[in-house]
């Protein structure tokens, strides 16, 4: 749970005449770790303590308000109801910050970048997630970097004062990714994120370059954010040699209600009638069924092939070059808050937040 009662004001350099203010929330993950006394385990350390840990937070020129999880968590462990928590919680203060800064673990940063783009409504702030591989404590973490830019990126302004990046993303070693396209790619290299199918928003070198025809226009619309996700989804991921009894048994999960299946290729599972037959039972009974790739990059095209034909025939839905990670989390929104069976099937086949390319 959020403790929405400790926040904390870091002096900055900006004293009482900040005109940028950004709301961080931290939630775990090795970027707020540190070694035990013994110097073995690492340890979540005292978040408040941050400005001992990144002098450097001194010298911005900004109003930096932090707020922490009551129990950092590691990344593996966030849950559906902490993405709505932290949803609130920026709803709660949206109109006070210029933007949003989420210290989060990498592990599953991904998804949670995709379901908060899912669940904000005209989203026209910055909420940009990073994290790091190495713990804040150690020398050489790249922790600091990837905090301070992140901090640079959220607080940048446009010629006409408006947000650089209103949207939500994850900012990583040197590329600004947009949250729901991009993937946890490596474990131990510092390049954490890649993004197959959309450039980055932006690269960081000695200056910060924005790709500024990518970013996602800002909205007119009053903000808002949704308060439900269903959790009845399920992710099957085709490889072969898949049986009968296993995939039998997969479809037959009580309250089964969307899958995300991870095809091959463009789209291609196996083409035997039981295997066909049993997905087009599961769609007939109203189990929403959407087809992602398992590549990083490229994108499920209906109809290549054979197979991909078949499955189009029975009501699989095409995600096109949607990820794995913004897949389950859309499916997810979309049972929670969208009564309507067909709305939903349309819902899932077109982009709603930019997490699919135009087709
Ligand atoms: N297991 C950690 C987490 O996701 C890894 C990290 O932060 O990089 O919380």
């Amino acid at each position: 749970m959020l403790n929405y009662y400790q926040t904390v004001n870091i002096s900055t350099a900006a004293g009482y005449i900040a005109d940028t203010s950004i709301f961080v929330i931290y939630t775990g993950g090795t970027i707020g770790m540190d070694y035990d006394k013994e110097g073995k385990h690492l340890k979540p350390f005292d978040f408040q303590q941050i400005i001992d840990k990144v002098p450097e937070l001194r010298r911005f020129e900004f109003e930096l308000t932090l707020l922490s999880f009551d129990k950092p968590i590691d990344s593996s462990d966030i849950k559906v109801h902490q993405w709505l928590n932290i949803a609130r919680v920026v709803y709660d203060f949206y109109n006070d910050y210029d933007a949003f800064v989420i210290l989060h673990g990498t592990d599953t940063m991904a998804y949670t970048a995709s379901a908060l783009s899912f669940l904000f409504d005209n989203l026209a702030k910055p909420v940009i997630l990073t994290g790091a591989q190495l713990p804040i404590g150690v020398p050489r973490t790249d922790a600091r970097e990837n905090f301070i830019t992140a901090l640079e990126i959220a607080a940048t302004k446009r010629k006409n004062g408006l947000p650089m990046v209103p949207e939500v993303c994850i900012f990583f070693d040197t590329l600004l990714l947009r949250g729901n396209r991009a993937r946890k790619v490596q474990s131990n290299n510092f390049t954490a994120f890649a993004s197959e199918n959309l450039p980055p928003l932006a690269v960081t070198g000695i200056e910060i370059s924005y790709n500024e025809s990518l970013i996602l226009p800002h909205p007119e619309e009053r903000f808002d954010i949704f308060s439900k996700m269903d959790e009845n989804v399920g992710l099957l991921k085709i490889f072969p040699g898949i049986s009968q009894k296993y995939l039998e048994h997969f479809l037959s999960t009580p309250d089964l209600r969307g899958i995300v299946m991870e095809t091959y290729g463009s789209g291609n599972t196996p083409t035997d009638d039981w295997f066909i037959g049993a997905l087009k039972e599961a769609v007939d009974s109203g189990i929403h069924i959407l087809n992602v790739s398992q590549c990083n990059g490229g994108a499920v095209v209906p109809g290549m092939y054979e197979s991909g034909r078949r499955l189009q025939e029975i009501g699989v839905i095409s995600g096109g070059d949607i990820t794995p990670e913004a897949a389950i989390t859309k499916m997810m929104f979309l049972l929670g808050n969208e009564p309507d069976p067909q709305l939903i099937r349309e819902q899932l086949g077109i982009s709603l937040r930019g997490e699919m390319s135009l087709r």
